[in-house]
């Protein structure tokens, strides 16, 4: 991170702003709206202060700048475009202590000025650290069209009750849960659409619930959330919320840092990753762990590689809650097949290569292949096999001895839909050479059937692969990123 984000309590206390302009105008009334007393320093305004000029807490000076302009001053503004002008109010800003920015001039600049979306007191402020301000300003745009206007309301209301939470619970999770709730459910719901008398109605009665429960934690929740293959961009708006939600977080391996990201930083993390042969926590003992911390009172978030319900044991892990009569709720979540074959752009089914496509795992037990090859070998069908990158030589060597065709395409897709992924096409009988010279770290997942020719036609084009961008150029294919 470049800077430090902060909100300024300017309130009561001084700004100097220099120029007199459209731009020093922005800076004032900005000013102004948070309540300080604005000094404008330019021998004229600009049509642009029409509306402040009056304003009780903005002054006129006409003078040259000097020392005096920035006593007391707690932040000025250079917006008068003028170099000299510009140097000048640094340099007396640094000898005053006074923190100062000049748009467009890094070098005069203490502290830089973000977007905002502006929902008072509820205000938003996005920040590129400079490096690209329209970003910033696309997605403020984004955000005014997404988070509603009375989002303000809804704050100012909740503000309201503060110290009533308080005295009235007294256990900080319980208050944390109370608030989400409040902000996320009924409450809220009601205030949104203007009814505050029935919002203030059910805030009151959530509240009598929660407080009379004696401070004790109410029974807590699992969250067994799939987070996809790995692009956040893949996760579902559900797992996203409750991903949010949650007071601590189970994950593994196959979760990258982009996804954990995005957990509350509050949150507490417990890594329970699994190796292959090296299993780092039993899975009774996850079990054990999520039905404990969820008797704790805790919002317990569970998050899978993937789906849960797809060579992730999620079946086994609910059914210790069940067991223990801990309530959970489960989220699917994009399967490594899916997103891998969407990414590499090999359609699992296909009209003339595939009518059926099945899911196996490569990593039977005790590291056996143990694959019902009858039902493998099925015509114009689509094999996704999991697990079997530390095996591939063998494993596509036993389709070979078990009947299928050598020159059956083939497709190893490594860390797929990250930014790292790395595909390598062949055959049953080329893919494992290929693939030894490729030096892919895993998760991987192998795709077997017709449909693995069809990656150079379709594949996604990536800026960072230079061997597809090169294909788009050459061949017209299709630019979708
Ligand atoms: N529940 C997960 C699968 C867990 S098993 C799901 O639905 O995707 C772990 C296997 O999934 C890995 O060995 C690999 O075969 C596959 N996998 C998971 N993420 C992957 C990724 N980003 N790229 C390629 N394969 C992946």
């Amino acid at each position: 991170m470049d800077y430090l984000p902060v909100f300024l309590d300017v309130s009561g206390k001084s700004v100097l702003v220099v120029g007199g302009g459209t731009a020093a105008a922005r800076k004032a009334e900005l000013a102004l709206r948070a309540g300080a007393h604005v000094r404008v320093l330019a021998p004229d305004l600009s049509g642009d202060f029409h509306e402040i000029s009056q304003h009780e807490r903005l002054s006129h000076i006409t003078d040259p700048l000097e020392a005096a302009h920035l006593e007391d001053c707690i932040v000025a503004y250079g917006a008068a475009e003028d170099d000299d002008l510009d140097a000048r109010l640094h340099e007396l800003s640094k000898q005053a202590d006074v923190l100062v920015n000049v748009p467009d001039k890094q070098q005069y600049c203490d502290f830089i000025t973000p977007s905002i979306v502006d929902r008072s007191p509820l205000v938003i402020a996005i920040s590129t650290a400079g490096a690209a301000p329209v970003v910033a300003r696309m997605l403020k745009a984004r955000l005014e069209s997404t988070v509603p206007a009375a989002y303000g309301r809804l704050v100012s209301f909740l503000g309201g009750f503060r110290e009533l939470v308080m005295e009235r619970i007294a256990d900080g999770r319980t208050r944390r849960h109370f608030w989400e709730d409040a902000s996320d459910g009924i409450v809220a719901d009601l205030l949104l659409k203007g009814d505050d008398a029935g919002a203030k109605t059910e805030f009151m009665r959530a509240l009598d619930d929660a407080g009379s429960s004696g401070g004790a934690h109410p029974a807590g929740e699992v969250y067994l959330v799939g987070a996809g293959p790995g692009d956040p961009d893949l996760l579902t708006f559900r797992a996203l919320h409750l991903i949010q939600r949650a007071d601590v977080v189970l994950y593994d391996r196959l979760i990258g840092d982009p996804i954990l990201n995005l957990v509350r930083r509050d949150a507490e993390r417990i890594y329970v990753g699994k190796m292959a042969k090296n299993h780092t926590l039993p899975q009774e003992d996850i079990s054990a762990l999520m039905v404990r911390l969820a008797r704790e009172g805790k919002r317990v978030l569970r998050l899978k590689g993937g789906d849960p319900f797809i060579f992730g044991r999620g079946g086994e892990e609910i059914e210790a809650l069940a067991a223990e009569g801990i309530a959970f709720q489960v989220v699917p979540g994009i399967t490594a097949a899916s997103g891998c074959a969407a990414y590499a752009g090999i359609p699992l089914t296909h009209r003339d290569h595939a009518q059926s496509c099945i899911f196996v795992t490569g990593h039977g037990k005790d590291g056996q292949i143990d694959l019902d090859w009858k039902v493998l070998l099925q015509p114009n069908q689509t094999v996704a096999i999991y697990m079997g990158l530390s095996h591939l030589e063998d494993l596509l060597k036993a389709f070979i001895e078990h009947g299928a065709d050598p020159a059956m395409p083939a497709a190893v897709i490594d860390n797929g839909t990250r930014a790292d992924q790395t595909v390598v096409t062949g055959t049953l009988e080329t893919l494992a050479g290929k693939a030894s010279q490729s030096d892919l770290k895993g998760p991987a997942l192998i795709i077997v059937g017709g449909v693995a020719n069809l990656r150079d036609k379709l594949k996604w084009y990536r800026p960072a692969d230079p061997v597809s961008a090169e294909l788009a150029q050459t061949a017209n294919a299709p630019v979708l990123n």
